[in-house]
């Protein structure tokens, strides 16, 4: 098994996990969430089977904790794996966009390949060049160094009443077409809106930004991180 699939499988870990616990909004819990075998297949886009066996190596070699109808989490080596896989994922997409002025929605794929190229030794360049940057160009949280990682202040848009305003801090779901929809729309990263109408049973809600009304489905509101602000 490559390096390579094995900083994709503990990177997919890390972020199903953490996603989960960003959007659950129970508060403190005793022990992490796991990611499921059906999630990690999806995130990887692998049949269900490859996984398990793959989860099995992962076990062998101390990166993660599998346990059958549970799920699996990770190690404390495979947590700081996925933080440096990340932390060079963050760091070229932040690269990309300020030296090739690439957008936000172009940069995330070049980093996928790019993530396992270089070594850590021009990643610190790169970091140092940046001015040691805490996100990236989509709101993620840069790891540094040593694998510590700033701990998140913000909620999920579905969490604020109406009338709230709040500032777009990170984006959990950066698929082309919804950071595409985004800038369209105006919702880049630090922009400013108000919530002015929250309807789950209907499963919309719908924001103001500068006088201009944008619908958003409560799914994808769901995968804004916001920061409220001032009204
Ligand atoms: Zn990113």
């Amino acid at each position: 098994m490559s390096s390579h699939t094995i900083e994709n499988y503990v990177k997919a870990i890390y972020l199903i996990t953490t996603h989960q616990e960003l959007t659950s909004n129970t508060g403190s819990r005793e022990s992490p969430p796991a990611a499921s075998t059906g999630m990690l297949a999806e995130a990887l886009g692998v049949l269900p089977g490859s996984v398990t066996n793959m989860l099995k190596t992962l076990q062998a070699s101390g990166l993660a904790d599998y346990r059958p109808y549970e799920g699996v989490t990770l190690t404390q080596a495979g947590q700081a794996l996925a933080l440096r896989v990340l932390r060079r994922h963050r760091l070229i997409e932040l690269f990309l966009c300020q030296t090739l002025s690439l957008t936000w929605d172009e940069v995330h794929e070049e980093a996928e390949n790019m993530e396992h190229a270089v070594s850590d030794w021009l990643i610190d360049r790169i970091d140092n060049f940046l001015g040691m940057p805490a996100t990236d160009p989509h709101g993620d949280p840069i790891p540094r160094p040593d694998g510590s990682i700033a701990a998140t202040d913000y909620v999920p848009l579905t969490t604020l009443n109406v009338g709230a305003c709040f500032r777009l801090v990170r984006v959990m779901d950066q698929s082309v077409e919804f950071l595409k929809y985004l800038t369209d729309q105006g919702l880049e990263i630090d922009s400013v809106s108000a919530l002015v109408e929250l309807a789950p049973s209907a499963g919309v809600l719908r924001i103001r930004r500068e006088s201009r009304d944008v619908v958003l489905a409560y799914e994808a509101a769901g995968k804004l991180m916001v920061r409220r602000e001032p009204v």
